[in-house]
């Protein structure tokens, strides 16, 4: 059943809390707290003017950093407060507090229309630990709750689904803001029923992270990419040499059950076929840790099944490219989790860029193609190629949790339609 979205609310003159996703990236610069990218506050934009235009009393409430549950004055949320009045073209006001008497009379004072954000709401441990009496104070500031924090909806805090809890106890409706509303949509529906052949493209640094993704997925799709280091997991599952790549030797045996579900239900498994590798230098210095740090040395392809003893694999080679390219061309629905290899260093960025751009062209040739958060996003973007796909999830954890089906706590606790 679809979960109720603002759009099914009665909001003219109610106080609607409403969770947001303003976990920015902040530096400081003398001696100011400044933003350094306002991705997330200009996402929440069309939901809080959609609320807004209706004569809503907005009271905004998010996390920011790791406090740790104490007051920590530079993650204070005040300075999100003016880029979002900047933004969004209207003064926004802003209280010290996210529980209490204070945080009461600034939410009790809003007139039809305003907006007032609150302080971060994990300078109280209680947050996190989502409990029921903070909860409750959070939830005498509003008569309505909205969440449109999907990045933050896998936590079961306070902010996140208790307050909802309490909020519909209390008698009032529970609802997905629009940016919630599209990743369930994009992430849940369209894949629940796609249109084929759906091809999964999935990479990253590790098996174990994602086999219940590939597990869930395996019921699904029509074809299954392999990329990034999970590859080389595979590789050894196989009996060939990995070199020095990351693998996990403890997980062969899921390498190998996924094969054969993959097999079992006709789902066509790629792995690549061929590599960047590269050697290994010591660089003479020592990591955080103490250890030393090492230095790729000397890229190139290889075709082999075995890679080298002295070498790490990086990448999909030109080849695997090029296969996964067409079978992205012939594909309708795209869904991708993970770079192909180590994307950050130019050198190694390559198989994840043609594999950007293939998904872009498939797109245009009427796909639909979903990009499952995380380093995925970041890749796409480095591409530029942002706006060349049909959607972005703005979750990372959150995401890839929603595609193993896991519940998360900050969509369960929404009213059905
Ligand atoms: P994940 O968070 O599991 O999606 O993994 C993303 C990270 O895996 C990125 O930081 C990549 O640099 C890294 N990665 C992907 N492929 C490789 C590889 N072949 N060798 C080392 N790191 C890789």
């Amino acid at each position: 059943m679809a979960k109720l979205t603002v759009r099914d609310l009665e909001v003219s003159g109610k106080r609607v809390f409403m969770r947001v996703d303003y976990n920015v990236p902040m530096e400081e610069k003398d001696g100011r707290m400044v933003i350094n990218d306002s991705t997330r506050i200009k996402e929440t934009l069309p939901t809080l003017k959609f609320l807004t235009d209706q004569g809503a009393r907005l009271i905004l409430a998010a996390h920011l950093g790791r406090p740790d549950g104490k007051c920590e004055p530079s993650l204070s949320l005040r300075p999100v407060a003016e880029k979002l009045g900047e933004l969004f073209g209207k003064s926004v006001k802003f209280v010290d507090e996210c529980v209490g008497e204070k945080a009461e009379a600034a939410a009790n004072g809003l007139k039809d229309g305003e907006i007032l954000l609150l302080e971060n709401v994990r300078f109280h441990a209680e947050e996190e630990e989502n409990e029921a009496v903070f909860a409750a104070k959070l939830a005498r500031l509003a008569d309505l709750y909205v969440n449109d924090a999907f990045g933050a909806a896998h936590r079961a805090h306070a902010s996140t689904c208790g307050v909802a809890r309490i909020i519909s106890a209390w008698g009032g409706r529970c609802a997905a803001g629009l940016l919630m509303e599209r990743e369930l949509k994009f992430l849940g529906d369209e894949l629940d029923n796609p249109a084929r052949p759906f091809a999964v493209i999935l990479g990253g640094a590790k098996v174990s992270d994602k086999i219940k993704v590939i597990d869930r997925l395996l019921e699904k799709a029509d074809v299954v990419l392999i990329g990034g280091a999970m590859a080389y997991t595979f590789k050894l599952a196989h009996g060939h040499k990995t070199g020095k790549s990351l693998v996990e030797p403890e997980h062969l045996q899921t390498a190998l059950d996924a094969e054969v579900k993959a097999k079992a239900r006709g789902v066509k498994f790629l792995l690549p076929s061929d590599n960047i590798i590269a050697e290994l230098q010591d660089t003479g210095k020592l990591n955080k840790k103490g250890k030393p740090v090492w230095a790729p040395i000397n890229p190139r392809v290889n075709t082999a099944a075995d890679i080298p003893a002295d070498c790490e694999g990086f990448d999909i080679g030109p080849a695997t490219a090029a296969t996964y390219a067409l079978v992205l061309a012939n594909s309708k629905t795209i869904l991708w989790n993970g770079p192909m290899g180590m994307f950050e260093d130019p050198r190694f960025a390559e198989g994840t860029v043609a594999v950007a751009k293939a998904v872009a062209e498939a797109t245009a040739q009427g796909a639909k193609s979903i990009i499952g958060g995380g380093d995925s996003v970041k890749a796409i973007n480095k591409a530029n190629l942002g706006n060349q796909v049909t959607f972005m999830s703005t979750g990372g954890g959150a995401s890839l949790e929603f595609l193993e089906g896991t519940p998360l706590p900050g969509v369960t606790c929404l009213d059905e339609k």
